[in-house]
């Protein structure tokens, strides 16, 4: 059998324009896909799985390791946007920042280090927003210095965008650590 699908963001912003095209079979939002296997078995019939993303409560937390090379993965640490520039959908499609639990970020980043990862890339929709959403103040800073602690991992870059910053050289440059 064959299912033919559509994910993420452009079903979130133009779920309207997806629904009139007859051969997709499933619609998916931006928060539901890490429950891909359970839509699929459980909505096979359901043409569209999609809930408001500006009710999201909070990180839909994918587990440990979204995208891995030989010695580098990427560890999505957030979600969402809540700047709204014009030109922009992405709040539309991902919804308002939503940040990951900072203890499962740190138990995948250990994980990975564990299995020979070397350098990890921190990236999210908007990154600096990181724990806006928190209400104890723990923001992004206080991320990577916990990250910063753990031994075996050698490097952690920050993606913004194109953007990547090299943060571990940077952060012990100055701090000296
Ligand atoms: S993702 Fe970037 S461009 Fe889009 S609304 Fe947020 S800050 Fe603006």
């Amino acid at each position: 059998m064959e299912l033919l699908s559509q994910f993420g963001c452009y079903v979130q912003v133009a779920k309207d324009e997806i629904l009139k095209i007859p051969e997709i079979d499933l619609c998916v939002g931006t928060n539901e896909k890490n429950n891909i296997v359970e839509i699929v078995e459980n909505h096979l019939n359901d043409k569209i799985v999609l809930e408001d993303v500006f009710k999201a409560p909070e990180y839909s937390d994918f587990g440990t390791v979204t995208y891995t090379e030989k010695t580098r993965a990427v560890i999505k640490v957030q979600d969402g946007c809540d700047r709204f520039c014009s030109y922009c959908l992405i709040p539309y499609a991902r919804g308002r920042v939503r940040s990951r639990n900072p203890e499962n970020v740190i138990k995948e980043i250990k994980e990975l280090a564990d299995n020979g990862i070397k350098e990890g890339v921190i990236t999210g929709i908007h990154i600096a927003s990181y724990g806006k959403d928190f209400k104890n103040n723990y923001k992004l800073i206080d991320l990577l210095e916990d990250v910063n602690k753990i031994e075996k991992i050698e490097r952690v870059r920050l993606r913004f965008n194109r953007a990547i910053i090299d943060f571990t050289r940077i952060y012990r440059k100055i701090f000296k650590t």
